[in-house]
């Protein structure tokens, strides 16, 4: 280990907090500019345990930016290929699979990042997933002080001066980092109010077993997480190894308080009441001696992100609810932005006021997608039967109508093409799955638009240029974009490809084989359906929000556009991996009945 002098009070960057947040901050920082000295101030001895062990693979290429995507994989957590729902409509089950597990092969680990592991995400125990990160961010240069509390910030006005620690000693810092999580310590002391702006007021009880089975396996060290709705509320069951398993019970802290019941009470019952996860705990035992532990996690959002010489990323910046298991997504990639601008500001070649108020609006206008979308996931669960009223009174508060229509258009308003400069996307999902989770959800059929349309033409008047940031290679680059009204077109990725199309081509057949041709020369077998769709995701917003006129020619075909292939019932999902290349082991043969 290296041994980081105590007596250094002046640094360049100083980061509260060493969670998953602060050591992305600090090895991206050290990773770019090696000349930057780096404090991370953690008041815990790590590893420590945490909650939040589910990622998303949004994660992976983050990890593998930090250069320690290989240690991570050496860690042998499971692989997540996707997840297993019981909510919405109906009475079966539904997959998500972020790769189609049928097309998942057989690979020895650890494995690089690579071909079908760009695809994938991890469930982590948090300890030692948290530890391997901040001893990756110590071992880039960045200094580690464990057991180093942050007793008090010295506000003046909107600057910090400094940071008091339980010790009394002061260290000051050109840049400040909130990374302190749930604490929020910078932000608190700035006086930044962050606003809950949802009725996802919930409590959370779980615990930690040993010799619990699997679901389903896939290939080498894959499964898919599994959620389960009661109720009264949802369960998650995430394999946190080869038998151990994180497993917890999610419900409103109203309700909790109705039935008088203790965590460990309700919690059991849960578990007594949800067959296929009793069924999975059938030969386990509790590593906590059934000592359940609990939390409430309101969603919140911070009024700003960035002041005069202070940054907040990760839960200090804001949280919408472990239901979308989001919540390290967002912590590693505002913690990435974080970096990127800090990087920018200290070099000096662009405004510092454009890269703070992109990173704040960005930021921003993320988080309260991935509230509005957890929203609509409670507001829309049919499986809720104890909770009508709560969940009618989300969609009320929210202003949301259920039907696929109308709750599309409800949460579009935030924007799609402004989300990612890259692709269309909604949060961390694409427009395709969040399509399809609403039809999950209602039992009705909502397609894509450009599915009733087949020729298209840009519409490019009166949009002015603006300019937004392409975050890569630990540089900002203003990227050129069309902007009318909130709306934006980036002039890069796939909004790019399709302009470039677009200025020569309307027919939609051409289109797709161009884009086919694009995509079987750089994507592996299984990710070719799903780099399609990226482009045709961004027609699809493209049209929605104007910036292509579409037309219906009768001479001409139209598209069949199933974005779906990836959210599929419990019963299509097991049809399909019959012809799977790689292993797949059920825990059941049928999915347990009550
Ligand atoms: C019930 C629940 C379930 C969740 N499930 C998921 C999930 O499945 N998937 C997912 O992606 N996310 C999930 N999350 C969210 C996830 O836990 C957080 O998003 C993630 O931990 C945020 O990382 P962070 O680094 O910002 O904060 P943290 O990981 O909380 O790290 C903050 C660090 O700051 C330190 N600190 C605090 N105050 C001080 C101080 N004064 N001085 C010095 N150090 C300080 C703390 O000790 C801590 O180590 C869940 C959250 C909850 C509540």
């Amino acid at each position: 280990m290296i041994s980081q002098p105590d007596q250094i009070n002046e640094v360049d960057v100083a980061i509260v907090g060493g969670g998953p947040s602060g050591s992305t901050v600090a090895t991206l920082l050290k990773k770019y500019n090696p000349e930057l000295s780096v404090m991370i101030l953690e008041k815990a001895k790590f590893p420590r345990e945490h909650v939040g062990e589910s990622q998303l693979p949004g994660i992976s290429a983050i990890l593998d930016e930090m250069g320690v995507w290989d240690k991570v994989e050496a860690a042998n957590f499971p692989v997540k290929v996707g997840a297993s729902y019981t909510w919405g409509k109906g009475d079966e089950a539904w997959d998500f699979d972020f790769y189609p597990a049928e097309e998942f092969v057989d690979e020895p680990r650890p494995a690089k990042f690579e071909g079908q592991r760009r695809y994938t995400a991890f469930q982590v125990e948090r300890d030692r997933y948290d530890e391997i990160l901040l001893r990756h961010a110590e071992e880039m240069g960045t200094i580690v002080r464990e057991e180093t509390m942050v007793r008090e910030v010295m506000v003046n006005g909107d600057r910090i001066d400094g940071l008091r620690l339980d010790s009394g000693e002061i260290i000051h810092a050109r840049h400040y980092v909130d990374g302190s999580g749930h604490a929020a310590i910078l932000r608190k002391a700035l006086g930044v109010e962050s606003e809950a702006p949802t009725h996802l007021r919930n409590v959370a009880f779980w615990d930690y077993w040993d010799n619990a089975k699997w679901a389903v396996e896939i290939g080498v060290g894959g499964t898919r997480v599994q959620v389960r709705s009661l109720p009264y509320g949802w369960m998650w069951f995430i394999p946190l190894g080869p038998s151990r398993a994180s497993v917890g019970l999610i419900c409103p802290s109203e309700y909790y308080k109705e039935t008088g019941m203790s965590p460990k009470e309700l919690y059991e019952r849960a578990i007594k009441e949800q067959h296929e996860i009793r069924e999975l705990l059938k030969d386990a035992k509790s590593t906590s001696g059934n000592n359940v532990l609990t939390t409430k996690n309101w969603s919140h959002l911070a009024d700003r992100l960035v002041g005069e010489n202070w940054w907040v990323c990760g839960e200090a910046a804001g949280f919408a609810d472990p239901i979308l298991a989001a919540g390290m997504t967002l912590a590693h990639g505002t913690s990435r932005e974080v970096a990127y601008s800090i990087l920018e500001v200290e070099r000096g070649e662009h405004d510092p006021q454009w890269i703070k108020s992109m990173y704040d609006e960005k930021g921003r206008r993320n988080i309260r997608q991935h509230i509005r979308f957890a929203e609509y996931w409670y507001a829309a669960n049919g499986r809720f039967t104890d909770l009508q009223e709560y969940c009618t009174k989300i969609a009320k508060d929210a202003g949301l109508k259920l039907s696929p229509q109308q709750a599309w258009r409800w949460l579009a308003q935030g924007g799609f093409t402004n989300q990612n400069i890259e692709q269309a996307g909604f949060g961390t999902f694409d427009i395709g799955s969040s399509k399809k989770i609403i039809n999950q959800f209602s039992g009705r059929q909502s397609s894509f638009q450009i599915t009733k349309l087949n020729e298209f033409k840009l519409n490019l008047k009166n949009a002015e240029e603006v300019y937004l940031g392409d975050f890569k290679n630990g540089r900002i680059t203003p990227v050129m974009c069309y902007k009318r009204g909130e709306s934006m077109l980036p002039m890069s990725g796939a909004w790019k490809t399709m302009v470039e199309i677009l200025k020569n081509e309307s027919d939609l057949e051409t289109i797709y084989g161009m884009l086919s041709n694009r995509i079987s020369d750089v994507a592996i077998s299984g990710a070719r359906g799903i780099g399609i769709f990226i482009y045709l995701q961004a027609l699809e917003v493209m049209v929605n929000e104007g910036w292509v006129i579409g037309k219906h020619n009768k001479k001409r075909p139209l598209g069949n556009l199933d974005g779906g292939r990836l959210i599929r019932s419990d019963s299509e999902s097991r049809e399909s991996m019959k012809d799977a290349k790689g292993t797949i082991k059920f825990a059941f043969d049928k999915a347990p009945t009550e």
